[in-house]
């Protein structure tokens, strides 16, 4: 590979020294451009920032059609993560563009992100903390922590994650139901059950489906309405599945006591209702991050661009179509 073969690295603290998975690419000799994507970007940032690259190593920056139209050079997109929402895959296979992902890297410790989540929020931690802090000493009434063994915990989506969740949640002993298309096993200890009954029988309701045109406001005020009153609301899939203006409704109403947010429809949400609202642990969509996953996600992404520009289909492509008719050609000139 030669200097002329551009790799621009999008996600953020992406070391180069030796060691690292960054090494890799400098070991490669290829050009490595950091733009660490640390806020919002907009899809005319992310041209200006990739113009001329041949390959990328991305956050979750915005990949709609028009961006890919004016990328010509660009052949390999690697998603850190497995969130492939922010790219438009249609029109990347259209353009060429492979993409990749990196599975089993980070399953695990969103699911760790999420139990915490949901043992703070019955047990009213943030009420709690905010209440010492203010010079109180609340021990019951209104703030009486919650007992999980009595409750109903719904999943909402029993993929990795999904299922990483209940295998978390069994020692405790809530009653666990779960939703997905694809079934729930029969075997597990988690009830299957359709989206009107998860939504109506969840005192607590953790949500881990992808974002998709099928799960895009899935919850929202009529699905919100339809929990029980004083349930308690966690998100660490994506931003978009869970409409955040009702769900600040709810929470102000007190018909939801309470939520826990790692993902959001803007990020970072600046302006959001959930700022304001006590009862609601707000994350910045590091549910999938430790320093184990980001060295193992980043390694997994950069042997993909490495893959590519040696003329190899990596296992983790998601539209290996796209990359039919150039794959064995030299990417640099
Ligand atoms: P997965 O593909 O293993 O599981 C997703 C499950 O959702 C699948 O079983 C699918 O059938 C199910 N599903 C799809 N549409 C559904 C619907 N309408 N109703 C119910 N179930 C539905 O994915 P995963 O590894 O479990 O990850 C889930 C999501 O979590 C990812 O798509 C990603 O957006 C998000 N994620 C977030 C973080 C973070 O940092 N917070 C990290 C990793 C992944």
């Amino acid at each position: 590979m030669s200097r002329s073969t551009q790799v621009v690295v999008t996600w953020p603290h992406y070391p180069l020294h030796a060691g690292t998975p960054g090494s890799l690419l400098v070991d490669a000799g290829v050009q490595v451009m950091l733009a660490p994507k640390t806020g919002l970007r907009t899809p005319e940032e992310v041209v200006a920032i990739m113009a001329g690259a041949h390959a990328a190593i991305v956050s979750t920056d915005p990949f709609p059609a028009s961006t890919l139209a004016a990328l010509p050079e660009l052949r390999v997109l690697a998603r850190v993560g497995v969130g492939t929402d922010s790219i438009d895959l249609a029109a990347a296979t259209d353009h060429g563009v492979l993409v990749t992902v990196t599975p089993d890297a980070n399953h695990l410790v969103v699911a760790d992100h999420t139990l915490a989540l949901i043992l703070s929020l019955v047990r009213r931690l943030p009420e709690h903390d905010a209440s010492v802090r203010a010079g109180g000493w609340d021990r019951a009434g209104a703030l009486t922590p919650r007992d999980l063994r009595s409750l109903t915990v719904g999943l909402l989506g029993f993929g990795r994650i999904g299922q990483a969740v209940a295998q978390r949640l069994l020692p405790f002993g809530p009653r666990l139901i779960a939703s997905d298309p694809l079934g729930v096993p029969a075997d597990a200890a988690v009830t299957g059950v359709d989206f009107d009954t998860l939504v109506a029988a969840s005192d607590v309701l953790s949500v881990h489906v992808p974002l998709t045109d099928q799960t895009r406001g899935l919850i929202d005020a009529a699905a919100m309405e339809r929990m029980p009153r004083g349930a308690i609301l966690v998100c660490t899939s994506r931003g978009g599945v869970v409409d955040e203006l009702a769900l600040a409704a709810a929470l102000a109403s007190g018909h939801l006591a309470g939520a826990g947010i790692d993902v959001f429809q803007v990020e970072p949400p600046a302006g959001s209702p959930l700022l304001g609202l006590p009862g609601v642990i707000l994350t910045p969509h590091v549910g999938g991050l430790s320093d184990g996953s980001i060295e193992d996600m980043t390694g997994q992404a950069t042997r993909s661009v490495l893959a590519v520009l040696a003329g190899e289909m990596p296992a983790s492509a998601v539209n290996p179509q796209a990359a039919a008719g150039w794959l064995d050609r030299p990417v640099s000139p």
